[in-house]
């Protein structure tokens, strides 16, 4: 059984950082690094990366999801590195992306300026306040910017639209998230988002409590408020296909997105819903995200979970619920560190009860995180 696709989702704390290949036949893997984490993820990013096979070790796509700290924390000293110099492309919206809202005409503000250059992606404007070593590297804006997309924006169109990217030999992309109308919405916010991106103090953490798992459907119907994050809502997220395997990775995307997003993409494959192999739940297994209607959608057969739980105590116990009533059953649940929080999914009375497995990181080694192997599928 060979592989089709090799996913790590690395410890990165509160935050995403994952590394996807694809192997191709008689030619170098396809890989694709998505989010770096907060910027304390970067020393672990950086020895994973350096441990790539020398003769194959270019990184075809750089996704940076979105701004905030705990996914793009870690991207800015990733490309300010040498390392930068193995990337393909990189896909992420800036503020040149992002569409002005109706009847307005805005000008570029400095914001943009600032996280494109640290980015590489842009050269740094003289005036424009950055700081770090990515800045100093980061001045000839030769770096290959969302060249998939004619370097325009990475979004999936109006609701319920997708695109689709197609690499020779190498696996499918379909952009499912976010919609144009959340990416216009991130252009109203975007200064303050960019200053909360790189400047932003974590919250203090309060205390953690956790209730007993002893009524799921009660859990899973409690009313939950949805994600209105505008960063959130303007998340790349992606459906990466190769050789008849899947993965969905959500990014922070907004659940109500992202099930649009499927069903409009199994209506134009002519079928009722989209299974798929794996699913990285969105925004950390948050219950603002992981709603029933995304579940519906994405059947999967395993649901990868990234959080440590910092800040936010993600997961959620109504989103965990959620995808243990409806997972289809014999599904698996990644999670990639072992907590007091995570652990309470691993009861056998509840794996007995609900026909779920759960996966925790090889204590061996725990800077590697999850590492799953999807099998190619005729
Ligand atoms: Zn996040």
């Amino acid at each position: 059984m060979s592989t089709a696709i090799h996913v790590e989702v690395l410890p990165a704390r509160l935050g995403d950082c994952l590394l996807v290949e694809c192997p191709r036949a008689g030619g170098p893997t396809w890989r694709m690094l998505v989010d770096g984490g907060p910027p304390d993820t970067w020393p672990l990013l950086e020895a994973r990366l350096r441990r790539l096979d020398p003769a194959d070790d270019r990184i075809d796509v750089a996704v940076i999801t979105h701004v905030d700290n705990d996914h793009i924390g870690g991207m800015l000293p990733f490309l300010g590195s040498d390392l930068a110099t193995r990337v393909g492309d990189v896909w992420f919206n800036g503020r040149t992306h992002l569409p002005a809202p109706k009847g307005s005409s805005r000008s570029i503000d400095q914001g943009e300026d600032a996280v494109a250059a640290l980015l590489g992606l842009t050269p740094a404007t003289p005036g424009t306040e950055v700081d770090g070593d990515a800045a100093k590297q980061a001045h000839d804006g030769a770096r290959p910017w969302n060249e998939a997309f004619g370097r325009g924006s990475v979004d999936a169109g109006a609701a319920g639209g997708h695109v689709v990217v197609t690499v020779p030999d190498g696996p499918t992309i379909t952009v499912l998230s976010p919609t144009t109308e959340r990416l216009a919405r991130l252009a109203d916010t975007w200064a303050a988002a960019v200053r909360d991106a790189l400047h932003g103090a974590e919250r203090e953490i309060e205390l953690d409590t956790l209730p007993p798992l002893d009524d799921l459907e009660h859990l899973a119907d409690r009313r939950t408020v949805r994600d209105a994050s505008v960063p959130n809502g303007s998340s790349i997220a992606l459906l990466v296909e190769h050789r008849g395997a899947s993965v969905l990775l959500g990014a922070d995307a907004y659940g109500a997105v992202l099930a649009s997003a499927l069903h409009g993409l199994a209506r134009a494959r002519g079928t009722e819903a989209l299974v798929v192999d794996a699913l990285k739940l969105p925004h950390h297994g948050s219950q603002a995200n992981v709603i029933a209607a995304l579940l519906a959608a994405a059947p999967a057969r395993h649901y990868l979970v990234s959080t440590n739980g910092d800040v936010f105590h993600h997961p959620d116990d109504a989103a965990m619920a959620r995808v243990v009533l409806d997972a289809p059953s014999g599904s698996t649940l990644w999670f990639n560190y072992r907590t007091p929080r995570t652990e309470r999914w691993a009861d056998p009375r509840l794996l007995e009860q609900h026909g779920y497995r759960v996966v925790f990181p090889d204590p061996a080694r725990p800077d590697a995180g999850t590492v799953i192997d999807l099998p190619t599928r005729p």
